[in-house]
């Protein structure tokens, strides 16, 4: 029996990431080339967060520069990876068609191109996004998640990607090398010590976990992606963070690789 996919939360922070090379881009690609090569990736983003359930399911997925401020260069770049409405098809039928397919209106945002250019370079792994639902809670999040975890054994890599850490209030713009605060330092330690144990429930009930936890997570938007890969994770699965460190004090590039 061929093993299953790992499932991965990359923090993807800063856009700029696309456009550089350093010791988190340099993890991201390392990973490309350690796992086996997905036949496609399903990707939830923080980007894509929407009062509806959608999926996209076009050929060409449009590369969509979902920022403002930063340089033109940034906004020129492409990824001109093929979308998949085969993966899009599998998706709906694990979740009894509760998803809209949006063919027109979506694509790759950020969340998703600025580590996938890394990851996959040469734009040649078919990628659908799924939207994070902000009407929904936590744990719903969670559930409908766990109706993917087949997906791995089909050759699909499902990716997270947000930041496990995501203050932009308390983010030291335009300074480098600033300290991690303290309560981003104790929440990280919390978040890795469950993630290990593979206690999911403090992590799904995030909001209990304290003022650092609102400090971490001000809005769901970031947090939420990590719950689909948690929810990925089956017995005997390692979990591990291939890529680590902090930007501006409040930002946490950690990522989740499960399996
Ligand atoms: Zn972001």
């Amino acid at each position: 029996m061929s093993k299953a996919m790992p499932a991965i939360f990359f923090g993807h922070g800063n856009p700029m990431n696309a456009l550089y090379q350093n010791a988190w881009t340099d993890g991201w690609a390392e990973i490309g080339r350690s796992i086996p090569k997905p036949k496609a990736v399903l990707c939830i983003s923080a980007h894509w967060y929407i009062p509806a359930l959608a999926i996209t399911a076009m050929e060409h997925p449009r590369t969509i520069h979902d920022f403002g401020g930063f340089p033109s260069e940034l906004f020129e770049f492409q990824y001109p990876t093929p979308g998949s409405p085969e993966l899009a098809a599998r998706v709906q039928d694990l979740l009894n068609g509760q998803a809209i397919s949006d063919k027109h209106q979506w694509g790759l945002d950020h969340g998703t191109w600025s580590v996938l250019c890394h990851v996959y370079p040469n734009a040649d792994v078919p990628v659908v996004q799924l939207s994070v639902d902000e009407t929904q809670p936590a744990e719903w999040h969670y559930d409908l998640a766990q109706k993917l975890w087949p997906l791995r054994d089909e050759g699909i890599l499902v990716v997270g990607s947000g930041n496990l850490i995501h203050n932009l209030h308390t983010y030291a713009w335009g300074k480098h090398d600033v300290e991690p605060f303290d309560w981003a330092l104790r929440f990280e330690d919390t978040a890795r010590r469950l993630i290990m144990d593979g206690d999911h429930q403090p992590l799904i009930n995030y909001e209990s976990l304290g003022k650092d936890a609102h400090l971490a997570a001000p809005t769901p938007d970031h947090y939420l992606p990590l719950l689909y890969v948690l929810a990925m994770q089956r017995e005997g699965d390692s979990a591990s963070f291939p890529v680590e460190g902090f930007d501006g004090g409040s930002i946490s590039m950690t990522t989740v690789q499960i399996g």
